[in-house]
């Protein structure tokens, strides 16, 4: 009973991310406060992630299915600039508020704007471009939202301290925990989000790969993974 409770009574570090993730992009928490727990944060979802067996894989597994390099929009990487915000310049910190564009819109045949793929008028797949542990999810989106990344993914790869973050989904197909192996479909792609969602935006998954550094997130800039 005793080993039941101490069991028990361990912090789980999937529910310790959401509850973190959360108030870091609705600034609930204080930024100092953020810093000094994302590096223990991180190093326990690390931990955690010695239970599977994460393979390498190189080059990336493109995670638009249908669509390659070609679709990602030129000069997407910017995480310096002002963007959409009034802050300049990313930092995971300033959470909906942040600033850049710290990473790639990878663009869908979508003239109708209904979130299929014009050729096959199917939903197009979003894959799991290496091996990755699911953090959180969003899937509570709707028009009225403030979220600009509407419905979204956090997913962690610990063999090379690297963060990925998924946006504005349509349909979520993975939980929070899950072990997704490179290729497993976890979403589709949408238009949800606070500027996703105006027909002004053409169809498009905000994909960006951040690298830890202690309690530092740096955008990667990615293209020559694939
Ligand atoms: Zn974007």
């Amino acid at each position: 009973m005793a080993l039941f409770l101490a069991f028990a009574g361990a912090p789980d570090p999937i529910a310790e991310w959401n509850h973190f993730e959360k108030s870091v992009r609705d600034q609930t928490i204080r930024k100092e406060e953020a810093k000094k727990k994302f590096p223990l944060i991180f190093q326990s979802l690390k931990d955690l992630c010695r239970n599977y067996s994460f393979g390498q894989e190189s080059p990336w597994l493109f995670p638009v299915q249908g669509y390659g390099v070609k679709d990602m929009g030129a000069g997407g990487f910017q995480p310096d600039i002002r963007y959409a915000s009034s802050i300049k310049g990313y930092d995971f910190y300033d959470g909906n508020r942040h600033g850049g564009h710290p990473a790639y819109d990878i663009f869908i045949r979508d003239q109708n704007q209904d979130s299929m793929d014009d050729r096959t008028h199917r939903p197009v797949m979003i894959l799991a471009p290496v091996d990755l542990l699911i953090l959180s999810i969003e899937s509570n989106w709707n028009t009225d939202s403030e979220t600009r990344g509407g419905r979204y993914i956090w997913a962690l790869d610990p063999l090379h301290d690297r963060i990925f973050y998924f946006a504005h989904l349509n349909e979520i197909r993975t939980n929070a925990g899950a072990f997704c192996r490179t290729g497993s479909i976890i979403a589709t792609v949408g238009r949800t989000g606070k500027n996703a969602q105006p027909s002004r935006s053409p169809t498009h998954l905000h994909f960006m790969v951040l690298n830890i550094k202690e309690s530092v997130l740096i955008p990667f800039d990615y293209r020559k993974q694939f």
